[in-house]
């Protein structure tokens, strides 16, 4: 192995760029030449690609977004489309490439894997819904500022006898919304895997009206309900509470990388470039406990989520209570 590629492709996530320059500088380090790829499948099929060095890793490692750029390429599914990115690749003499996106991209990878390109997959997203690994790079950002922003609500809800529906990213995966609602006491959770009916959001919330509760802050993941002001008007109708709604959207995904994203993407990214040189292919990483797996591609996509219904559980008990 003389030359290996980085791609970031699907939704950009804190830590990416860690996770570039780790592989940039272990690449060069094992004697290695790098190669970056701009806006992912789209830059492979196109031909940009570019050789990387230790300064623009260097430059980017602390960086949120990805630097090198992400983009979404359905027709990345078909064989002749797939055929211009290896001939690419051959052209430039890259034999293997590290893939850092969700589980849409590792499809990718898979199929690239199965055309003579080894390529492994690292976890970049911020949702954490990549059922093989505990933890993706940029859920601790991303959830971190949740945290930080519903605690800027709080002191106004609670300022002013208020509720607020706050809506969180995650795609299917509640995860930012369980874990975001544990750390701030939002009183009311509804996730993706257990939503809550717009009726049991709005009695509930009556409830701790009746009971003097003094702020309310309902936390719910997206894609739940059709329209999250129209629920905070129900809920200011039934409760007495004025209530507004906040969609915190895209101010989840940016952002400088917190210290454990940036931990966890540099490990990956050097445990990636090692699985390379022991010329393995279609794997993605993952976090298991405090070690990390490289797991077949095809098997992991199947894999069943992590029950945390409990937690849930807790955390409804818990926040609930006047
Ligand atoms: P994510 O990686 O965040 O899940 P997507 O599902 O949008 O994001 O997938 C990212 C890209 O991966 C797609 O735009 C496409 O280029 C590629 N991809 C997805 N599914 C396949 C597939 N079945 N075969 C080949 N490439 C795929």
């Amino acid at each position: 192995l003389r030359k290996i590629g980085i791609l970031t492709s699907g939704g950009d996530a804190p830590g990416m760029n860690a996770a570039v320059a780790a592989i940039i500088k272990t690449g060069i380090a094992k004697g290695l030449e790098v190669y970056v790829v701009e806006d992912g499948y789209k830059g492979l099929v196109n031909g940009c690609i570019q050789k990387a060095d230790i300064a623009f890793a260097s430059e980017i490692q602390s960086r949120g977004g990805t630097a090198i750029g992400s983009a979404r390429l359905p027709e990345f599914q078909e064989l002749a489309v797939r055929e211009k990115a290896v001939m690419n690749l051959k052209k430039f003499g890259i034999e293997a490439l590290v893939v850092i996106g969700g589980d849409g991209s590792y499809m990718g990878a898979q199929r690239l894997t199965e055309m003579g390109i080894n390529c492994i997959g690292l976890p970049g997203t911020i949702d954490n819904d990549i059922v093989s690994s505990d933890y993706t790079i940029g859920f601790d950002t991303a959830l971190n500022t949740i945290v930080e922003a519903i605690d800027r609500i709080r002191d106004t809800m609670q300022s002013h006898n208020r509720c607020d529906v706050v809506e969180v990213m995650g795609n299917k995966c509640g995860d930012l919304a369980l874990y975001a609602g544990l750390a701030t006491g939002a009183e009311i959770i509804s996730t993706s895997e257990d939503k809550l009916s717009e009726e049991t959001i709005v009695s509930q919330v009556k409830k701790l009206s009746e009971a003097s509760k003094r702020s309310v802050i309902v936390l719910v993941s997206e894609k739940l309900y059709p329209d999250v002001h129209s629920l905070a008007k129900k809920i200011e109708e039934a409760s007495g509470y004025i209530t507004r709604a906040t969609v915190l959207g895209h101010i989840q995904r940016g952002g400088t990388p917190s210290a454990m994203d940036r931990y966890l993407a540099t490990t990956m990214g050097i445990f990636a470039v090692e699985e390379l040189l022991k010329g393995h292919g279609g794997l993605y990483v993952g976090q298991q406990g405090n070690d990390l797996v490289a797991r077949d591609i095809q098997s992991t996509l199947n894999m069943a989520r992590k029950d945390k219904s409990q937690v849930l559980a807790d955390a409804r008990l818990l926040n609930s209570q006047v």
